[in-house]
């Protein structure tokens, strides 16, 4: 099996802005974000379909998700009503669960044009998402 781009974000062998890291589980912004604090949850092991995850590394990642996505939405509590997840896996066969804080639907459309921050909003991001977790 070819390693994913998200397994080589896994090894350490391509960067990315970490939220929050377990033994199993990572979560890390989305480089291509719909909305501010897109993040992606991925179990560490490489599996191309979520539901083919084993059992409890599948559940790990929900409950890791949820801690997840508590802290996004604390982070995004005065601009966006929920968070949105989505799995979608047509771009990159790594299991991976999108969280995305949204006020409506057109907020969660993959189609729609991402945003674009700087390196260092982007470390800002995810830094602030973090401390809203723990
Ligand atoms: P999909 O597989 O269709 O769920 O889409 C994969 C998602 O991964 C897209 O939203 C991409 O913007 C995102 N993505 C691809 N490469 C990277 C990367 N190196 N770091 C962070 N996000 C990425």
């Amino acid at each position: 099996m070819e390693k994913s781009i998200f397994s080589k974000i896994v090894d350490g062998e391509i960067n990315s802005y970490k939220v929050l890291e377990n033994e199993y589980c990572l979560a890390f912004l989305d480089i291509f974000p719909l909305q501010k604090g897109h993040t992606l949850v991925i179990p560490k092991t490489q599996c191309d379909n979520l539901f083919e995850l084993e059992d409890s590394i599948y559940l790990e990642l929900m409950r890791f998700t949820k801690k997840v996505a508590l802290g996004l939405s604390k982070f995004s509590a005065n601009t966006h009503k929920r968070i949105g997840q989505a799995v979608v896996g047509l771009e990159v066969p790594h299991a991976h669960i999108h969280l995305i804080p949204i006020n409506n639907v057109q907020d969660i459309n993959f189609s729609e044009k991402k945003l674009q921050f700087s390196e260092d909003e982007m470390k800002e991001i995810a830094a602030e998402i973090n401390r809203q977790i723990i």
